[in-house]
């Protein structure tokens, strides 16, 4: 298996490739990165992942990312070899993904509308920091470490703080969290303070202080860690394919997804490409991204929203003066992304362009739904005895307004992602001393 992975640019008329340890998030002329794999791992493989679900002592069974890790072996290891996967693979102990996997949660198919039997919900917040990052980050971080990077870097509010200091604090390296000054919340940042990592705040918003990461990481030696980073997407590979796992490789019809930087869509697109490829499966499911009304780049692009045209991946050729203008008018009507969803809260999501192939590849679609609307969907998962947080509430919401539209049919087999837990402690509390709220059970004395 030496050689056998490389890196490869994302458009079709460009297509440069590099050395695995490329530490570019993107090529020469500014396309995304794609991790590519000359072997066609064998079906066969299926036994031995499920195997390994008795982990007999390695952590490197018992995570749920390196389980599969013959399906990303950027590393180009003897996946066999404990020694060797100990030197190369980062885990928190087989923590990551190990939790995850679908679930059937009666009270949240009751208000979508849908048989129990044909929804599945799998909670991605049940993660060591507790939420869906941690499945990419382990192996950005494994890069990182292939690299010799003695810093990671990251522009995040939240859950990419958390996980890429988690990481950072265990593997002994330093992590550098840019945000910008004074616009977020001192206990967003909580995991990251507790993990040491070190914030460095940047005047401007959240998209100048992703820029300045870029730049520093560029000028100082730092190794970027948010989801442009291609082997973020190798690892979110494995949400989809616990999911199939779990339902013996038989693809749903739908996987639906909260839609915000779009590194999921694409990884989720990437992983289905792959399989397909490969004769693993034989259906194609379809992605649904749901993004939220006050940040709904990708939906407006997508269904035409903006000057009457449906943005897609268009083969490789996808209009990108489209994206540009459509930026351009953010910019122009002071039109800042808002919700409360701030896992979500969006406005150019960087993966845009493999999202749209993602979608291609699928023949997704995208839709939006409201800041009540996510909350509902959040508490109806409360109801079933699991913990998320709002923007995790867009997938089960999402699919309850794509059936009352018919686009997902009644008898569909739809797995949700709920891609993190609760991390804003006041807003179940604020939700449930509202009675106005569906859901509410407001305190009584
Ligand atoms: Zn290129």
């Amino acid at each position: 298996m030496q050689g056998d992975a490389y890196l490869k640019c994302i458009n079709p008329q460009c297509g440069l490739e590099y050395p695995i340890e490329n530490t570019n998030v993107q090529c020469e002329k500014g396309h995304l990165l794609d991790v590519k794999y000359k072997n066609k791992p064998s079906p066969e493989l299926k036994e031995v992942f499920y195997k390994r679900r008795n982990s007999e002592g390695s952590i490197f069974n018992e995570s749920g990312v390196w389980r599969f890790r013959e399906l990303l072996n950027f590393c180009q290891i003897d996946t066999e070899n404990i020694e060797e996967c100990s030197k190369y693979l980062v885990s928190l102990d087989g923590a990551e993904g190990r939790q995850s996997k679908p679930y059937h949660m009666s009270k949240a198919a009751d208000f979508i509308g849908i048989s129990n039997d044909n929804l599945w919900l799998q909670p991605e917040g049940y993660n060591p920091s507790g939420s869906f990052k941690d499945n990419g980050m382990a192996t950005a971080v494994t890069h990182a470490k292939m690299v010799g990077a003695k810093k990671i870097v990251c522009a995040s509010t939240g859950n990419t703080s958390a996980s890429a200091g988690m990481f950072a604090a265990n593997e002994g390296i330093n992590c550098d969290v840019y945000i910008p000054a004074g616009q977020i919340a001192p206990g967003k940042l909580s995991q990251a303070y507790q993990f040491g990592a070190q914030i460095v705040e940047v005047d401007g918003n959240f998209d100048d202080a992703l820029k300045q990461s870029l730049d520093d990481a560029q000028n100082h030696d730092g190794y970027t860690v948010n989801s442009v980073n291609p082997f973020r997407i190798e690892g979110q590979k494995t949400i989809p394919f616990r999911a199939l796992e779990y339902l013996n490789w038989e693809a749903p019809d739908w996987i639906v997804y909260p839609g915000g930087a779009l590194g999921n869509t694409s990884s989720c697109g990437k992983a289905l490409m792959e399989l397909y490829e490969w004769g693993w499966i034989k259906k194609i499911p379809r992605i649904a991204v749901i993004n939220s009304e006050g940040a709904s780049t990708l939906s407006d692009l997508y269904n035409g929203k903006f000057e009457g045209e449906e943005l897609r991946w268009n083969k490789g050729n996808p209009n990108t003066e489209l994206i540009s203008r459509y930026y351009d008018h953010l910019d122009k009507e002071g039109l800042r992304p808002k919700t409360k969803a701030t896992a979500i809260q969006i406005g150019r999501p960087a993966n845009i362009l493999k999202g749209l192939r993602a979608l291609e590849f699928t023949n997704g679609v995208s839709t939006t739904v409201t800041d009540s609307e996510m909350l509902d969907g959040m508490s109806v998962v409360g109801l079933n005895g699991f913990d998320c947080e709002m923007a995790s509430g867009a997938s089960v919401v999402g699919i309850k307004k794509l059936m009352d539209e018919e686009i997902i049919k009644k008898d569909d087999i739809v797995v949700g992602i709920l891609t993190g837990r609760q991390k804003d402690a006041m807003i179940p509390v604020d939700y449930h001393r509202n009675p106005e709220n569906k859901f509410a059970k407001p305190p009584k004395n």
